[in-house]
């Protein structure tokens, strides 16, 4: 059996396309007492941006806290915001931000049609009702949120981290805009935009293939070289190019490997940020990644991103174990890299001091 795949259906992409906002809300405020809710990165909190979005009465603006990554708690806290404002359906939802508020955006327009929690919904096909319709304008490219069918969320009391895997968790509409991705700080430009590279590369040194998601990633790849390995990452051309290989990345999302393992142990232990901590765990695997490697040491210095050094420097033994927990769970991605016998390479002891070098 080949699997059916669902894409977003429908994408604008341009300088300047986020105007073109309005006139998609139009169509969707079709009956009286309908909102739209727009969940906003709270970075813009009192921006101009802002200020120039189409927000009319009877719609709500949420400011979404991306500071850490989404947590299964705060979903719930953010779905009853908006079903305390809003009694009748909503006729949309916007989210306006990174992968943290795209994410969001999914979870809780889940949970606008499907009763329960948010961890009742973590794991693979287990969104029964078709949720509220959502568009999603990124901020951010790298994370591939736009057009994937997950939404990363963090469960603190489980230990867990997984999305809600679902046709039902793709976006009915992505605008990508380029333009509002020039305010973004360099550093946060470069981890998130790596987010592609390394979900890509991943991909394509694993056991498990599929062809389309190799074509896809292959390009994206090389788009995320042209980028990182250019004079400036951030100039009018390469913000285009890496809002596109973010979309391409994103459908090209299949298993990973090493990096997204340890990257993981580094949120659980020290709620590190995505981004950033894929690009530490790449730091400390030359050895299983040695082209990349190379390359993404090239890229840093490139671009002059600093990697601040000896963040797992005097843990106690316990958070070295949670740090270790959190990266050997992921036993489909390290065994598509390592194949199954991953933990004689990977041993505790191995991994710990892989921790340490960081
Ligand atoms: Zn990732």
């Amino acid at each position: 059996m080949y699997r059916n795949v669902k894409n977003v259906p429908y994408y604008i992409f341009g300088k300047g396309s986020l105007a073109q906002l309005d006139d998609l809300l139009r169509e969707r405020r079709h009956e009286e007492g309908e909102g739209v809710v727009f969940f906003i990165d709270h970075f813009f909190y009192g921006k101009d941006l802002v200020a120039s979005l189409p927000v009319e009465q009877g719609d709500r603006v949420i400011y979404v806290d991306a500071t850490h990554e989404p947590t299964t708690d705060y979903m719930d806290v953010l779905a009853a915001k908006v079903r305390e404002a809003n009694s009748s359906p909503l006729s949309c939802m916007v989210a306006l931000g990174g992968g943290s508020v795209m994410d969001a955006c999914k979870a809780v327009a889940n949970l606008m049609t499907n009763p329960g929690l948010a961890e009742d919904y973590q794991g693979w096909e287990l969104v029964k009702n078709p949720p509220v319709y959502k568009i999603a304008v990124p901020t951010l490219a790298g994370t591939g949120s736009e057009c994937s069918r997950t939404c990363v969320l963090s469960n603190v009391k489980k230990r867990l981290k997984l999305g809600m895997n679902s046709d039902y968790t793709v976006f009915d509409q992505v605008i990508m805009d380029p333009e509002l991705t020039r305010s973004v700080p360099r550093d946060q430009f470069f981890y998130t935009g790596m987010d592609t590279y390394m979900h890509c590369f991943e991909t394509l040194t694993g056991s498990y293939r599929n062809r389309i998601v190799d074509a896809l990633a292959e390009k994206a790849v090389a788009m995320c070289e042209d980028i990182f390995l250019s004079d400036d990452m951030m100039d009018e051309v390469n913000l285009e190019k890496m809002m596109i290989a973010s979309y391409l990345g994103g459908m090209a999302t299949g298993y990973v490997g090493v990096v997204h393992p340890f990257s993981a142990g580094l949120s659980v232990a020290l709620h590190m940020r995505h981004g950033i901590a894929n690009c530490y765990a790449l730091t400390v695997l030359e050895d299983i990644y040695p082209e990349q490697h190379a390359q993404f040491m090239r890229m840093l210095e490139r671009q002059q991103v600093h990697l601040p050094g000896g963040i797992c420097r005097r843990l106690s033994a316990e958070d070295y174990d949670i740090l270790y927990e959190g990266a050997i769970v992921h036993e489909n991605s390290l065994s598509n890299r390592l194949g199954p016998d991953f933990k004689q390479i990977l041993s505790k002891q191995n991994v710990i001091e892989r921790f340490k070098r960081m």
